[in-house]
């Protein structure tokens, strides 16, 4: 019971993650909400370097899938080793996404570093948000969280790639792939993602 949210910034995953923990705990479920990068003591550490310091595409992927390790390793698969549901906001897409179509990093480094790391604890479910990404910037604009980190100050272009990768790896993947349009109004979004969550475990 593992589910990935997946977008650009400004997508909205966020907030209907929170949405998703709260209906699967009204059910009664153990719910467990975490984030890339991020997730453990190490990885919010490497977060804020990633966040925030310029580095080279190569040593961003590298931290990446540092962070991921410790996040897998010591979050993820004892929870679900336990029974738990694991929710986390962004998980590896987003390398593919972000350094592969962002940075221009080869696929086939990061597929190296994918069955190194990941070795085939995908998400048995990736919502994928999806939507313009001026509409995307326009959302952020508006957003009352006044820093902005590196990846949103990139340019428009950088965060066209980036949407450009997520929904080749979502025809790549159809599957576990389930693409969500994020330019819908907010309960829309939410009333989808609850209709396939249950469509895919309560059947
Ligand atoms: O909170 P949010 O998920 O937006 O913060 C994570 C940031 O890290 C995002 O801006 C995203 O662009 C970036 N990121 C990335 N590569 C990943 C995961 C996240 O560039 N693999
Ligand atoms: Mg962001």
């Amino acid at each position: 019971r593992f589910v990935s949210f997946e977008g650009i910034d400004g997508a909205g995953k966020t907030t209907h993650i929170y949405a998703a923990a709260d209906f699967l705990r009204q059910q009664g479920a153990e719910v467990i909400l975490t984030r890339e990068p991020g997730g453990t003591p190490l990885g919010e550490k490497l977060r804020e370097l990633l966040l925030q310091d310029a580095m080279t595409p190569e040593t961003e992927a590298l931290l990446m899938y540092a962070a991921r390790q410790e996040h897998l390793k010591q979050v993820i698969l004892p929870a679900l080793t336990a029974g738990q549901w694991v929710l986390t906001d962004r998980f590896n897409d987003a390398s593919f996404a972000y350094q592969g179509g962002g940075r221009g990093l080869a696929t086939a480094q990061l597929t190296w570093l994918d069955a190194w790391i990941v070795a085939g604890h995908q998400p048995a479910c990736t919502f994928l948000f999806d939507l313009p990404t001026s509409l995307a910037a326009e959302r952020i604009e508006r957003s009352d969280r006044a820093a902005r980190d590196r990846f949103e100050l990139e340019q428009s272009t950088f965060h066209e790639r980036v949407r450009q990768a997520y929904r080749t790896r979502a025809q790549e993947n159809p599957a576990r792939f389930v693409t969500i349009d994020a330019s819908a109004d907010p309960t829309e979004v939410g009333a989808t993602i609850l209709g396939a969550i249950k469509a895919h475990w309560q059947k």
